[in-house]
């Protein structure tokens, strides 16, 4: 009986333990829900205040990690900053400052970062309960116990030996650190290392100081010397420092190279060394926020916390060339070659110069080319224009000849009459005319046919030319009848002139294939400009009536008037 019970028993415990297991799994995952749907809420604690270079190094490192996280997933940050080093606050007065600010938030995690903040909270369990904790912390004792901490622990030696790897020469090294209990701690670190220093190297370690003493006996450091310098907050008077500070002045001071273990320092005048990444840290903080979980032993965080960090233009000022530096390594402060700086700058001016240079040659081109059509067209235009003056001459000439005879038209004749009567009138110079008309000529024309006719026209046309001077003029005025002014001859001459044409004209002899030869006579009148008041018409006119009288009185005669009377020739 008992033994049935006692199954029974244990079959509805079994059955009880089972429910509640299922409970508790389905309340675990009706949290998890809850929790999904909502923003991871995470309180960060800093030790330090926001201008420190350390902490603009967490936040750029904090940011970065962050930025890759799609909105949804990013957890919600609350920050504090004790701000440890300038101001002391009452542990008291800021928990209870914490507890009531932070009443209605429900925290999921608490992240203290270094060892102020760490042991504020190590110190109030009861602060946050429902919140977890973690601490980024260099190791310091007493906190070591706490749950979930990623401890930074401290590789002096390695500081320490870097130090103589950069400066072969070096036959000191003077390591500061301050007063308090963490200094020591790293001062004790120090000196056990300090049997590894190569032989000859000496350490010193200076920890008992004022500022002002600190920076004094570095300035009297003698060459083949350095300086190792450890975050120190304050000096033995109990003056506090901002390490960044401290470190600027020291490497001003000191004339010779200071070497740190942090990557806020540089930038500060240091050359660098075995150094812990705020950075690095500001990252590993944002993926615990996120709720990740680190790997926490002491090889993993300095493989993701530490590294060798520089400052070029410090190794440069200490003339440490980059093959002693160890590896892997950071160089920070590079000077950019000019091609890195400006590269683009350059390449994009070279190109332009390239292009206008290219613009020019094809302009210099297309004005060669302009220049070359210009020559081809002024060559043709003048080509044109002397075919144009040469047509025009042809045209006046077509217009101011006669066509048979070549020799002035009745036009042109009188023009060239006008113009010398103008002349002679101007100058009081004499002048005369000849009227002259082939005599019977329409018998030749009869016997001997039209074309007959125009032979003899025409040699009495060139009879006349021969017989005058350049200045003279002869055109053809009718059929058969000519005129001619002659500037600068009185009557007298004029006569004779016309008597030498008559008797020319007398002479000749025209080759005819059927009467064998023709010959024809000219009867001329002649009249002189008598006076002011005689037109180019009046002067014609009697000469004209003179050539009439010449044709009375039987032709083959020069008949001569002056001014209105009759002289018989
Ligand atoms: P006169 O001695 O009185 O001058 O007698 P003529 O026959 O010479 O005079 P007329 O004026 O009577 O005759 C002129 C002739 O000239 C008339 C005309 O047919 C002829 N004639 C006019 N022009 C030309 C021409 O260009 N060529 C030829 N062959 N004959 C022409
Ligand atoms: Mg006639
Ligand atoms: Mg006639």
């Amino acid at each position: 009986m008992d033994g049935l019970l006692t199954t029974h028993l244990v079959r509805a415990m079994m059955l009880s333990l089972r429910l509640l297991a299922s409970v508790g799994v389905c309340m675990i995952m009706a949290g998890q829900l809850a929790h999904a749907a909502d923003h991871h809420r995470v309180l960060i604690i800093y030790s330090w205040h926001d201008q420190m270079p350390w902490q603009a190094g967490i936040r750029a490192g904090m940011q970065e990690t962050l930025d890759q996280l799609p909105e949804s997933e990013r957890p919600e940050i609350y920050e504090e900053r004790m701000d440890d080093g300038r101001i002391s606050v009452s542990d008291e007065v800021l928990s209870l400052y914490l507890q009531k600010k932070y009443a209605n938030v429900n925290l999921d995690l608490v992240i203290a970062e270094a060892q102020s903040a760490a042991s504020f909270l190590l110190r109030h369990p009861d602060l946050f309960p429902q919140a977890n904790r973690y601490s980024i912390n260099v190791a310091k004792h007493g906190l070591m116990e706490q749950s979930h901490i990623v401890t930074i622990s401290e590789d002096v030696t390695r500081e320490l030996l870097t130090v103589t790897q950069l400066l072969p020469e070096c036959e000191r090294v003077v390591a500061v650190v301050d007063y308090s209990e963490n200094g020591q701690r790293i001062k004790n670190g120090l000196l056990a290392a300090a049997p590894l220093l190569p032989r000859g190297v000496t350490l010193e370690v200076w920890d008992n100081f004022s500022f002002d003493e600190l920076y004094m006996r570095a300035s009297q450091l003698s060459r083949g010397s350095a300086i190792l310098y450890f975050p120190t907050q304050h000096d033995r008077n109990g003056a506090r420092k901002i390490p960044r500070d401290v470190v600027r002045q020291l490497s001003q001071t000191a004339p010779v190279p200071v070497f740190g273990n942090r990557d806020a320092f540089l930038g500060y005048g240091i050359v660098g060394g075995y150094s812990l990444s705020s950075r690095n840290e500001g990252g590993l903080i944002a993926q615990i926020a996120q709720g990740i979980t680190p790997a926490t032993d002491a090889a993993s965080v300095d493989a993701r916390l530490k590294g060798y960090m520089f400052d070029d233009q410090q190794l440069a000022r200490w003339n440490i060339p980059n093959r002693l530096l160890p590896t892997p390594n950071t160089v920070i402060n590079r000077e950019d070659s000019i091609w890195t700086r400006y590269g683009w700058q350059i390449g994009l001016s070279l190109a332009a110069i390239l292009l206008e240079a290219l613009l020019i040659a094809a302009l210099i081109r297309s004005l060669q080319q302009r220049k070359t059509a210009l020559g081809q067209l002024a060559q043709e235009r003048d080509i044109l224009e002397q075919r144009v003056q040469e047509r025009t001459h042809e045209l006046e000439k077509l217009a101011t000849t006669d066509e048979l005879t070549k020799v002035a038209n009745r036009r042109k004749f009188l023009d060239v009459a006008l113009a010398e009567l103008d002349r002679a009138k101007r100058y009081g110079r004499p002048l005369s005319l000849l009227m002259l008309d082939i005599d019977r000529f329409k018998a030749i024309n009869d016997t001997h046919g039209h074309a007959c006719g125009d032979q003899v026209i025409h040699m009495m046309a060139q009879t006349c030319v021969a017989e005058l001077r350049e200045i003279d003029c002869v055109g053809r005025i009718g059929g058969e009848e000519f005129a001619i002014v002659l500037p600068e001859v009185d009557l007298d001459a004029a006569r004779l002139v016309a008597e030498r044409i008559r008797g020319t004209v007398e002479s000749l002899n025209l080759a005819n294939a059927k009467a064998g030869s023709i010959r024809f006579t000219v009867s001329v009148g002649v009249s002189t400009l008598a006076g002011g008041a005689d037109s180019i018409a009046t002067v014609m006119e009697r000469a004209d009536a003179c050539l009439y009288r010449a044709k009375e009185r039987g032709r083959w005669r020069a008949t001569i008037t002056v001014a209105g009377q009759r002289q018989l020739g």
